[in-house]
């Protein structure tokens, strides 16, 4: 049977391999990059396998493609591509595929990762993969595992390189990129975290020059305008012109935040209020936007306020119920951070990242729970 009349075998299985051991002996928050699994004790012996091709060709962003040739001493029984990236998460995540293969001593195999199936994977996300090949004695060979960036190769990308992100551009023009990234890291320096970010994980920022450009980088089909931020591989991708340049700063500033405060309180616990995280990305922005500080005045007046407590839990749909829910974080963290200070601030991420109710971390940090904050705000603004 010639390979090209090979068809796939359907199962697509996702192999996790927990990193509870880690985590409980110590208390790291994962990996950098996605583990090795734990080797799959089928066999101890490695069969005697000579790889003559294997490569990988992308076509961004669509698919993927890894192909595999050579030869083995012995027939072989099967072939597994085992894949990944370097998307963050609690648990390694491994993909498995096995691609049907002609019985004998010839190797040829090949795999497509198709986006269009399995989501989108953002330019600049890594990609790792190796083969797994076990022959008719039970004899295992694992190729060494080797790694591709995924690239939007439509367009020849320059880099920025600023202290908290590093900004990818084709044709914005290097002195408006300088004045976008220096507007971001002035804002983000309005948020005192203190959270380093290794190298491997720094925020990559894709400038695209209009919407439409960046809607091409993404398996998307609908309208849409927006940034879009991969929170999972810390890379987020946005439309930049000259005449939405101070929107870009305040929207860089924001989502940027978002990674911060995700690194701060990584792990599996690490559960935060949605006020808070909504409340410190907006802080990053700068002062509050005149649209929601008369949202916020208005719902003072109205007495029509949302409580803290169900601001915790998500923010509710109703598009100007919303935007209290977001002027009334901005508005909560500015008081906690004006009055308490950011010692206070970062020592309650720290507990969260330990593991606690909001409430519990509250009184820990502040010796107040969700209602006692809530009094004190309302006292502060001016809210009965
Ligand atoms: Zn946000």
């Amino acid at each position: 049977m010639g390979w090209k009349t090979l068809k796939l075998r359907h199962g697509l299985v996702l192999v996790v391999i927990a990193l509870s051991i880690c985590l409980a002996l110590l208390g790291c928050a994962g990996p950098a990059s996605p583990l090795t699994p734990a080797p799959v004790p089928e066999s101890t012996l490695t069969a005697e396998v000579t790889v003559t091709s294997n490569r990988v060709i992308a076509d961004f962003p669509d698919t993927i493609a890894f192909t595999l040739e050579g030869t083995s001493a012995l027939p072989v029984a099967t072939i597994n591509l085992e894949y990944g990236t370097d998307k963050r998460s609690i648990v390694s995540e491994v993909s498995r595929v096995e691609p049907e293969y002609a019985p004998g001593v010839k190797i040829r195999a090949s795999w497509i990762w198709e986006m269009k199936k399995t989501g989108s994977l953002p330019p600049g996300a890594k990609v790792w993969w190796r083969w797994r090949i076990t022959d008719k004695a039970d004899q295992t060979y694992v190729t060494p595992r080797q790694t591709i960036v995924f690239e939007d190769t439509r367009y020849q990308w320059q880099v920025e390189v600023a202290p908290d992100l590093d900004v990818y551009w084709h044709s914005l023009g290097a002195s408006l990129v300088k004045e976008l990234t220096e507007g971001v890291e002035s804002r983000l320096s309005r948020v005192k975290l203190v959270v380093n970010i290794p190298e491997e994980r720094k925020p990559k920022v894709f400038v695209y020059p209009s919407a439409e450009e960046l809607r091409g980088a993404v398996l998307f089909t609908q309208e849409w305008t927006g940034a879009l931020a991969f929170l999972e591989y810390n890379i987020i991708l946005i439309p930049v012109r000259s005449d939405n340049l101070d929107w870009a700063k305040r929207t860089l500033a924001h989502e940027i935040t978002h990674l911060l405060v995700r690194e701060a309180t990584f792990g599996p616990f690490g559960d935060i209020p949605t006020w808070l995280n909504e409340g410190l990305a907006q802080y990053a922005e700068g002062e509050m936007e005149e649209y929601h500080r008369q949202v916020l005045d208005n719902a003072i007046k109205e007495t029509k306020l949302i409580s803290v407590r169900s601001l915790g839990s998500g923010f509710p749909a109703d598009p100007d119920q919303a935007s209290l829910a977001y002027a009334q974080s901005m508005s909560l963290v500015s008081y906690l951070v004006e009055t308490y200070g950011w010692a206070d601030m970062r020592e309650l991420l720290d507990v969260f990242k330990e593991g606690s109710t909001y409430d519990n971390a509250l009184q820990k940090v502040y010796s107040f729970d969700t209602g006692g904050l809530e009094e004190q705000w309302r006292a502060h603004i001016g809210a009965s």
